[in-house]
């Protein structure tokens, strides 16, 4: 947090109050702690985007194409035809309002332009005038004309939006705002008008294989460093393979797990079972990377993005893959990678857990098993031999990612899991959770600090509902399943519920997990004293 943060009084009192401007007026401020830097030339150039420059959104000349208008017009002609679902939510939505409270930007900043209905509406404005006959009649119709402060507004306003989909689950007509914001980023996109925090991580994927731009020899490093402190807590000695041809199983990690924190414990823990199931897996160093910043740039650059995982698989001769507690590659791997690059990836074959011999018919299409559904099997048949009262430490709750709970519905395997895990588990309110789960308020590209006061509103629901489990359970650790929330979470709970860590499923698994050979263990993978006893209080 810096000097200029608000305290939490401050960002709380928020005033739901609308201006007395008329929403079509697309004047925005952007004002410090709201908005994001723009993309840095040399990573725009080196994707090929159009439009690298130097530039802010906060200087008025954003050094536009001189013809940027006739082409984000013909983006989205092109887009309108190519894309069914954009018509479609663009032509349908009756302005019922139900979705208007549902987004966390809305809760956190009571801006009404973060409103799901009017987010999509500053793009459906523009649609109408230029692309339906009612629009012909301007304002009266909701139709406006594009000029650059409605270029601007789409900015400040789609990069406000964390395509959590949150909204989608109460619209009756299922319009899914997170996929118009994903159109109004492509077509910022056509004339250059990004943010760095995007652009950087796709542009290093491209280089080195992922988000940090870490090198094949500093990836290994890290691995290796993980297997030492690994020895130094439990006495084993696990041999993780890298680019090991001929595996069975490839395995996949959002790139945080092996340089950042409390990520890394996570990754401790599938070391660790893998290690004691005796799994034939390899990591690879190149396909170093689960997430996909596509997913919050074009649909071009999703597409580019997944299909290195599936070369890789194809490389190194492997039979099917699992993924690690990454979010947007599940996303990504469940509604895209199909028509992608797909259908099918049929040189691999269908998932069958060699532990248990479960046939994982879900995964029949991308191949691919998430680490969840893989572990939560193991449990159920018995494989694994786990000490609960390991956590009994920690009094645990959980939070459902956006992407893997909305995009695929794992809602109990991770939950199975903890309740074998540990003693203490306590579920926050239904209505923040499982498909109605609150997001982070960081994600889709938006976990940089120079928002941060947006983050911190747009977390503010999230918080909330672990503020609320803390006073009533004193709940001290939230568990979660994606990169991107182990990243931002801890800074959201340390400024809105002090006192609760951030931590993964695998963690807490690998705490819990009694290992052959093992010597006795007095801490648990962070190397916080276990002891700490107490009567078992898991939620039904
Ligand atoms: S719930 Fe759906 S139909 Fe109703 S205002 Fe929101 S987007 Fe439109
Ligand atoms: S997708 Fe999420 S962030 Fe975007 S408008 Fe809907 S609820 Fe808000």
């Amino acid at each position: 947090m810096t000097e200029q943060t608000p305290t939490p009084e401050q960002l709380v009192s928020i005033d739901y109050k609308p201006p007395r401007k008329s929403w079509l007026d697309p004047t925005v401020e952007f004002r410090k702690g709201t908005y994001c830097y723009s993309g840095v030339p040399k990573h725009v150039e080196y994707l090929g985007l159009p439009n690298p420059r130097e530039w802010q959104p906060f200087e008025p000349d954003w050094k536009l194409p001189p013809d940027w208008k006739r082409i984000i017009l013909d983006g989205m002609k092109d887009r309108l035809d190519k894309y069914r679902s954009f018509r479609l939510f663009m032509d349908i939505c009756v302005r019922c309002g139900a979705c208007a409270d549902k987004c966390h930007f809305y809760i956190g900043s009571g801006d009404p332009k973060n409103m799901p209905v009017l987010r999509a509406e500053l793009l459906r404005s523009v649609y109408r005038r230029y692309f339906t006959t009612a629009g012909k009649l301007g304002r009266l119709a909701g139709a406006r004309d594009l000029d650059e402060n409605v270029l601007k507004e789409w900015f400040y306003y789609f990069y406000q939006c964390t395509e959590c989909r949150r909204c989608s689950v109460f619209c009756p007509y299922g319009i899914d705002t997170a996929e118009i914001t994903m159109i109004g980023r492509e077509l910022l996109n056509l004339v250059g008008c990004n943010i760095n925090w995007v652009i950087e991580p796709v542009s290093n994927c491209f280089r080195t294989g992922n988000h940090l731009g870490v090198q094949p020899h500093g990836f290994k490093d890290s691995i290796e460093f993980a297997v030492d402190d690994l020895e130094e807590i439990t006495g084993i000695k696990v041999d993780p393979p890298i680019n090991k041809k001929g595996t069975e199983i490839l395995f996949i990690v959002p790139s945080a797990d092996y340089f950042a924190s409390p990520h890394y414990y996570t990754l401790l823990g599938y070391m660790l079972l893998f290690h004691e199931i005796g799994l034939d897996y390899t990591f690879s160093a190149f396909a170093s990377e689960g997430g996909n910043f596509g997913l919050f740039t074009s649909h071009e650059m999703i597409k580019r993005l997944n299909n290195k995982i599936y070369s890789e698989a194809k490389r190194l001769g492997v039979k099917w893959l699992i993924g690690a507690e990454c979010g947007h590659m599940w996303r990504v791997l469940h509604q895209y990678m199909d028509t992608m690059n797909g259908p099918g990836a049929d040189f691999l074959e269908e998932p069958v857990s060699p532990i248990t011999g479960t046939r994982f018919e879900n995964a029949r299409a991308t191949r691919m098993v998430h680490i969840c559904e893989f572990t939560a099997d193991l449990i159920k048949n018995n494989k694994l031999k786990l000490d609960p009262s390991r956590n009994n430490h920690r009094k645990v709750t959980f939070h459902d990612s956006c992407n893997p709970a909305r995009a695929m519905g794992l809602f109990e395997e991770p939950r199975y899991i903890l309740k074998s895990v540990c003693n203490h588990f306590h579920d926050m309110p239904e209505n923040t959770i499982r498909e109605q789960t609150f997001c982070c308020g960081s994600g889709a590209g938006l976990g940089t600090d120079e928002n941060l006061e947006m983050r911190l509103r747009g977390g503010f629901p999230r918080a909330n509902a672990v503020k609320y489990v803390k006073e009533k359970f004193d709940v001290n650790m939230l568990t979660c399943i994606c990169a991107i929330d182990k990243a931002t979470l801890p800074g959201l709970l340390e400024y809105w519920v002090p006192g609760v860590e951030v931590g993964g499923v695998h963690e807490l698994l690998a705490n819990a997990l009694v290992v052959e050979g093992e010597r006795e263990r007095s801490t648990d993978l962070r190397g916080d004293s276990t002891e700490q006893s107490g009567a078992e209080t898991t939620d039904a």
